[in-house]
């Protein structure tokens, strides 16, 4: 299991059915979204192949879920550093909290009160050392700014680097998995969410690269414009 290149500077690692990422920069290795639990080993062993040692990381979380954030309290005692995270959803992981109850889109939507119940029971972990600082406008690492992008988790910050092109790192505020980008299926706030998409699709970047599905490559912001044109509540 490798980060397979995505620009000169980000990489990605497929972790089943969610992505995480290595942006490369002269500050050093950022890791972006840290898998579910369980994918620590995985994500160290990618690392140690590209030479970086945990200790060397800086780490930036997109959101609280699970499969974003759940590796990460092993990451941190194998010798990663605290993860920047929006305050609005990183004071829950500090607490070891790892979802929140979501609104479901499509036929889940009849279920979701049952599979909160059971998923926000169910999904604790070990606290993860946090620090709040990943807010609206923040540069970090010198090359990635924060786009708060809330709706999917009201706390959900994207990224975006203007090196190669302009790159942006969606986290779940969009998928990728057809012909284009579009919102995800669960949310805390949906129109929170369409917005945000609007926000992003508002943007100027060659390339996006997502939480889930595949990445955009060249004229990635053009397919933004399209999908939030018809993008509705
Ligand atoms: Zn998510």
């Amino acid at each position: 299991m490798t980060f397979q290149p995505i620009t000169p500077r980000l990489s990605m690692l497929r972790l089943g059915m969610v992505n995480c990422y290595l942006y490369e920069c002269a500050r050093g290795p950022i890791l972006i979204d840290c898998g579910n639990p369980g994918d620590g080993p995985k994500i160290l062993a990618a690392l140690q192949q590209r030479n970086h040692h945990p200790a060397d990381l800086s780490i930036i979380a997109t959101h609280l879920h699970v499969d974003h954030i759940g590796a990460l309290a092993a990451l941190q005692a194998a010798g990663a550093p605290v993860a920047h995270m929006n305050p609005r959803d990183g004071a829950a992981v500090a607490q070891g909290n790892w979802m929140r109850p979501m609104h479901f889109a499509g036929p889940f939507a009849w279920f979701e009160d049952g599979i909160n119940r059971r998923m926000v029971a169910s999904q604790r972990g070990a606290p993860a050392s946090i620090q709040p600082d990943a807010v609206d406008g923040a540069i970090l690492g010198d090359e990635l700014t924060v786009i708060a992008t809330p709706g999917h988790s009201i706390g959900h910050i994207s990224l975006y680097s203007p090196a190669d092109g302009g790159v942006l790192i969606c986290g779940d505020a969009a998928v990728h998995f057809t012909a284009q980008p579009n919102i995800s299926f669960l949310y805390e706030d949906k129109s929170a969410a369409v917005e945000s998409f609007k926000r992003l699709a508002g943007m100027s970047f060659a390339h996006a690269v997502f939480g889930h599905g595949k990445p955009l490559i060249g004229a990635a912001d053009s397919a933004f414009t399209l999908r939030a044109a018809n993008l509705k509540l």
